[in-house]
């Protein structure tokens, strides 16, 4: 009998981890990517003798990646391997003061008590309380598609969601440990990890703080991009077909399937799709209106985006004194949250983050470092808001980094380049925002409600953005196809 063809849209992580375990199940997968190389939004950019990660610079959950291959029958470490990073973030504040996150108790504690002794007495139980929110979440629903409105009717996943605090904000369930304002700005950044405000995302998302400060920041060895590469290696092994620089154009539907895939090059017949760019931009662009009532454009277009970034990335001719996650908080984090999800406007005084994996990684800068600096930027929309780097830069230079003078080449990456790159909606890092309950909890499902053979992973369905959930999301909505087109 001969293999069934499932078509994968997009070489995202979502989509690479569809491919290497749909193939590895007897498929046969072809993976169409309109850029040159894998990864999507993780990729390597090459300035000089330095190269970047752009994209996710914040690993966690290390084994979300290594269970994918595992999975497969592969061996993860001749693929990829990683390295914790043990006081892994610098938070530094106006006032001059600064704490660093590690995810060792007694050192977490040490910081703490420098800026609030208070603090450092309530973190274990603010840690046990994160930790909780984490299991009920993993349990309930980082391994599980949605399909349909009925999936949500189950007594389990009822109860856990009740018990996972969902109409407390993250601002207020940080209250409850910390009093300091800067230490709460530091954990309140959880947020924006997954594209939101902690004044109106659920304190569920608190669970972040649990995999940074219990389980751990990652650097993957030689880059965070190797995981991409790798993943696309165990891919090709497998017996993947990739087309790169090859987009897809319209999916052909007949009698609520899809029955043809095509780009300008080719036309491929597909047993099942699987759509890993992003669904609120892609689905609406391949397929007509009238063949998919339940998602009209109106309705992709009521959802909110998630934050999204402009950024720059440095090579420097010298190092500077930086961690290899630093950041330099607003003056009025709260303000900033509020420019950029409300007036849709760059904050006045914005929160600027660095990651210089130069400090753990030598190789990846020769002569200085390899700086990539980030600043949460409102979504695309018809509002205009300037990119403010010569402030940005007078405020490193407050701080001894003075990126003016000691760069050699720049690279700027604004929300407008995001969005036309991955056809990210809006340019959106995270697919969608968590700041209403509708957004978080009733995302687009893991499958067309219309088509009954087009499937969706990746940052805009369940179970959310950033680079371990799209990577979950590709294994689950791989599976839940095998369930039903077996
Ligand atoms: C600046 C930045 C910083 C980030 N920081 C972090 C971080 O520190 N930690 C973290 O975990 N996450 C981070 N993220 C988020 C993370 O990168 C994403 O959540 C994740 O990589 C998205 O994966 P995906 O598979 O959903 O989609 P994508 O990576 O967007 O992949 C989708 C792919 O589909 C392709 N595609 C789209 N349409 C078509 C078409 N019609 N035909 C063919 N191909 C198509 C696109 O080109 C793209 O390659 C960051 C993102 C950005 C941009």
């Amino acid at each position: 009998m001969s293999k069934q063809h499932i078509v994968i849209i997009g070489a995202g992580l979502g989509g690479l981890s569809s491919a290497i375990v749909l193939q590895s199940r007897g498929y046969q997968v072809t993976c169409l990517e309109k850029n040159d190389e894998p990864g999507g939004k993780l990729h390597e950019v090459k300035l000089g003798s330095a190269s970047f990660d752009f994209g996710p610079n914040t690993i966690t959950m290390p084994h979300v990646f290594q269970d994918v291959l595992k999975g497969a029958g592969l061996n993860p470490d001749e693929y990829f391997t990683f390295t914790k990073l043990q006081k892994h973030t610098t938070n530094a504040f106006p006032d001059g003061t600064s704490f660093s996150f590690s995810s060792n108790m007694e050192e977490m504690q040490e910081e703490l008590f420098q800026l609030d002794p208070g603090a450092a007495d309530r973190y274990p139980a603010y840690l046990k309380e994160a930790e909780r929110l984490y299991k009920l979440a993993e349990n309930h629903f980082f391994n599980r598609t949605f399909s349909g409105f009925r999936d949500y009717f189950s007594f389990g996943l009822a109860r856990a969601l009740a018990a996972s605090k969902p109409v407390q904000t993250m601002d207020a369930f940080h209250q409850r440990f910390f009093s300091d304002e800067r230490i709460r700005a530091a954990f309140n950044r959880y947020a924006t990890y997954i594209g939101s405000s902690p004044f109106d995302c659920p304190a569920t998302f608190s669970l972040i703080g649990y995999l940074e400060l219990a389980d751990g920041v990652y650097y993957t060895n030689g880059g965070n991009y190797k995981i991409a590469l790798g993943m696309k290696r165990a891919a090709s092994d497998l017996g993947v077909a990739f087309h790169f620089g090859e987009e897809v154009t319209n999916l052909e539907i007949v009698n609520r399937n899809v029955q043809n895939v095509h780009t300008k090059k080719r036309m491929l017949q597909a047993d099942a799709v699987i759509m890993n760019g992003d669904l609120l931009t892609q689905f609406p662009a391949l397929v007509s209106e009238d063949k998919r009532p339940s998602f009209s454009d109106k309705k992709a277009a009521s959802f909110e985006p998630s934050i999204s970034a402009a950024v720059v990335l440095s090579a420097t001719d010298t190092a500077f004194p930086t961690n290899h996650h630093h950041v330099f908080f607003s003056g009025d984090p709260e303000k900033e949250f509020r420019q950029i999800f409300q007036d849709k406007q760059y904050g006045d005084d914005p929160t600027v983050y660095l990651c210089t994996s130069s400090r753990t990684d030598h190789s990846r800068s020769s002569d200085g470092d390899n700086v990539f600096l980030l600043v949460n930027a409102p979504a695309v929309s018809s509002k205009k808001s300037e990119f403010p780097i010569e402030r940005i830069y007078r405020k490193l230079s407050a701080y001894g980094i003075d990126l003016r003078h000691h760069t050699t080449e720049h690279q700027v990456i604004l929300p407008e380049h995001i969005q036309d790159s991955f056809y990210a909606f809006r340019g959106a890092l995270y697919g969608l925002s968590a700041n209403s309950r509708k957004n978080t909890f009733l995302r687009p499902y893991n499958q067309a409600a219309d088509i009954s053979n087009l499937y969706f992973a990746g940052g805009s369905t369940h179970p959310g953005g950033g680079s371990p959930m799209v990577t979950i999301s590709g294994v689950r909505t791989a599976e839940l196809l095998m369930k039903q087109q077996r």
